[in-house]
């Protein structure tokens, strides 16, 4: 006879109410943490809901979310400018870390266990290199919809039993299955607001964004008395490679140089199509920094290898106006600061026509780095 039948019938009932008990308020946590993920209005609050949310009503020690960034889905949402403005560090997207789950994950299928009995390299691929931070126990999720993977949801606990092999995991794998919906949900969301701010042929920012950006980079910059740069990047003779080419591969090479600027910046600064031909990036940084990232664009439009028609190579150039400012003031003076270090950077950059195209040109007035 087992213990439990020899327990008398009220003790075994209590057991059985608190059980029951238990798991409705496990249910209402999940329901809770769901709801709040499926409402979620862009991808800051997903990962708010995610991040700090459901640690605090599961008492987890942490929760990392690997995103593959090649899913076309999630190729915008994991762009350089949205990352820089979230900051997670329980984000993930490298290469590595995917390469690990999904090695885990059999046939997609959930894993449990502790990570600190992995391989050295897969532990800190997917937990990081720090032992601390490393959960005593934890379950990788993957996040499928339809035709692939898009992701992996980590929970991860101070408890080495809370998550071993044998656990039920049918209630996890629902929440993953809400947390890809609503993932996907908040792609589209964020699809729809870039609309509104990206130019459809380069994907880069438009004016009316990088505007935007310009009033909020120098309202920081004032605060912070930190240095700002903006480069002014205009196509050279473009309009005779329309005239000998055909708008077609006028457009492409547009696309080509477009992202090649892309390229060329660091993640966190922005770069927008100001005009026609004419590229506009805002800089974190002082105007020797913005003379380097200059130079670079310069060189990289000028190796670009873009063919016509006949499969020849169309030589590509831009001239750059850079400027600079460290500024000082209020927070209102920052969008008329903002304008006259973009219009020096224009003045630049038409000096660097005059001056014989592909080549830059800073003004370096005594107003430079005052403000
Ligand atoms: P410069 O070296 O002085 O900058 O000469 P440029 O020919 O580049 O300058 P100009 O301002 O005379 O001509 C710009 C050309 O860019 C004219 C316009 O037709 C072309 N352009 C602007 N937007 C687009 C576009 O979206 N696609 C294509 N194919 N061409 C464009
Ligand atoms: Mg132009
Ligand atoms: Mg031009």
């Amino acid at each position: 006879m087992t213990k439990l039948a020899q327990t008398p019938l009220s003790e075994r009932l209590r057991s059985l109410v608190d059980t029951v008990q238990h798991n409705e308020r496990t249910l209402r946590r999940f329901q809770n943490v769901e709801l709040r993920l499926i409402g979620a209005q862009d991808f800051a609050s997903f990962l708010d809901t995610l991040f700090s949310h459901l640690p605090r009503e599961f008492a987890l020690a942490n929760v990392v979310l690997w995103l593959d960034d090649r899913a076309p889905m999630l190729l915008e949402l994991l762009e350089p400018d949205n990352l820089h403005a979230l900051e997670h560090a329980q984000l993930k997207t490298s290469r590595e870390g995917g390469l690990i789950a999904r090695s885990l994950c059999e046939d997609d299928r959930p894993w449990l266990g502790r990570p600190a009995e992995l391989a050295d390299d897969a532990r800190r691929a997917f937990f990081g290199a720090v032992p601390a931070h490393v959960p005593a126990s934890a379950i990788l999720l993957p996040l499928a919809a339809g035709k692939g993977v898009s992701g992996y949801l980590c929970l991860g606990s101070d408890d080495p039993t809370r998550f071993g092999a044998g656990m039920a995991t049918d209630i996890l794998e629902r929440f993953a299955s809400i947390v890809t919906a609503s993932l996907d949900n908040v792609a589209h969301r964020e699809r729809l607001k870039q609309l509104g701010t990206t130019d459809s042929l380069t994907g880069l920012a438009n004016r009316r964004y990088f505007d935007e950006r310009l009033r909020e980079e120098l309202m920081r910059a004032v605060r912070y008395r930190a240095p700002v740069a903006c480069l002014f990047i205009d196509i050279d003779g473009f309009k005779s490679i329309n005239d000998s080419h055909g708008h077609q591969i006028g457009d492409r090479a547009l696309a080509a140089v477009a992202a090649c600027v892309r390229q060329q910046v660091r993640l966190g600064d922005t770069v927008a199509r100001y005009g026609g031909e004419e590229f506009a990036a805002l800089l974190q940084g002082d105007r020797s920094d913005a003379l380097t990232v200059a130079e670079r664009v310069r060189l990289a439009v000028e190796n670009l290898d873009v063919r016509d028609e006949h499969g020849e190579r169309i030589a590509l150039s831009v001239s750059i106006g850079v400027a600079a400012r460290v500024v000082a003031g209020s927070p209102a003076d920052a969008m008329s600061l903002g304008q006259a270090m973009m219009d020096e950077a224009d003045r630049a950059m038409y000096q660097a026509k005059r001056n014989g195209r592909n080549r830059i040109e800073a003004q370096a007035d005594a107003l430079d780095e005052q403000g």
